[in-house]
């Protein structure tokens, strides 16, 4: 049986849902998610753009970098999503997820921006950013 995911910006405005079980999920403590979410660091879930679909109105999107766009909602302000260009991968965040207990983490990167105090996740593998802007 195949789970359906679900999950929504705080105001409910943006819905999403996919079928498949995400590929993968992790931290980034990079500097560009710390601002895009407002937290210490963020959690992507990674899935399969084939995957994916908005079921309520569509975000909106910020170009964040020049190979990656950021979507939000225009109501409340909730952080959605990362893409990169030409990427057939899209990873939400894990906070907007209506079921977020049932993915776990299982890497970070960008440790290289990592705050000293963050001591969640220890022992997954980590990786600094590839890409400096
Ligand atoms: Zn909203
Ligand atoms: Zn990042």
């Amino acid at each position: 049986m195949v789970l359906r995911w679900t999950g929504s910006c705080l105001c409910g405005r943006c819905r999403y849902e996919f079928d498949n079980d995400p590929a993968r999920a992790g931290y980034c403590h990079c500097s560009m998610c710390r601002r895009a979410t407002g937290g210490p660091f963020a959690v992507l879930v990674q899935l399969s753009l084939s995957d994916f679909r908005w079921t309520g109105m569509g975000p909106s999107a910020y170009r964040s970098s020049p190979i990656a766009t950021r979507g939000f909602c225009p109501s409340c302000g909730t952080p959605l999503y990362l893409q990169y260009d030409d990427d057939p991968f899209i990873r939400i965040t894990l906070g907007s997820l209506d079921q977020p207990e049932k993915i776990h983490p299982n890497s970070h990167y960008g440790i290289e921006g990592r705050l000293d105090w963050v001591d969640c996740g220890a022992g997954l593998p980590e990786e600094e950013t590839k890409e400096r802007f």
